[in-house]
């Protein structure tokens, strides 16, 4: 597994059926990430979540390689430009902008995944809260969780809840993610951290 060092941090898969990317970086950073694959093509794209900093270089992506882009269905709306997505800042018109400066994605180029199915040979767990259909994928003691958990100078955290959906749910699958078989687990924001530490946690949470 390699971590592309993007604004949120990007994962590349090797994978029998060729290389899974995990996420895609901020619109501005598209460049930067087809730097970083340098010749690796990837034969899938995953978003962990609907968010721009994680979606943004799909659409270049999609455009050079028609590559199919798993997400949940539940952020697919966003994802597809059907759904605006919510304004962080509570600020008229700037807010709804800036949440949205993202060309949406051809909803031929989506692929739903739901919980339990498996993408390239991980499976997807659905860890809903900081958005709708937020996804990790697990595989061998290894869970991916995108932006389920941010890992700072005091360890796993829950997503802050000026940028959740819904931070009640969020809170939920942190104790979800405490009760998975894993032991390493990567996130968006921050270093990797262990399920120990999400463990004690999520007892804190409770
Ligand atoms: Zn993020
Ligand atoms: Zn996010």
């Amino acid at each position: 597994m390699r971590i592309l060092p993007l604004f949120a941090r990007a994962y590349l898969l090797d994978t029998p059926a060729g290389p899974l990317l995990v996420d895609s970086g901020m619109p501005q950073e598209s460049r930067k990430l087809l730097r970083l694959l340098g010749d690796v093509r990837p034969a899938a794209l995953l978003l962990t979540h609907h968010h721009l900093d994680h979606a943004g270089g799909a659409r270049l992506l999609w455009e050079l390689y028609r590559l199919p882009i798993y997400a949940h269905p539940l952020d697919i709306p966003y994802l597809s430009g059907r759904q605006r997505r919510p304004a962080f800042l509570p600020i008229p018109w700037l807010g709804d902008y800036i949440a949205n400066r993202i060309q949406p994605l051809p909803e031929e180029a989506l692929r739903p995944v739901e919980e339990a199915e498996e993408v390239l040979g991980w499976r997807v767990v659905h860890l809903p809260g900081h958005t709708p259909g937020q996804i990790g994928l697990l595989r061998q003691g290894v869970l991916l969780a995108g932006d389920a958990l941010r890992v700072g100078p005091r360890g796993p955290q829950p997503p802050p809840a000026l940028v959740n959906h819904d931070t009640r749910e969020a809170r939920r699958t942190v104790e979800k993610i405490a009760r998975l078989e894993v032991e390493a687990v990567f996130v968006g924001h921050g270093p990797p951290t262990t399920i120990g530490a999400v463990r004690t946690l999520a007892e804190r949470l409770t």
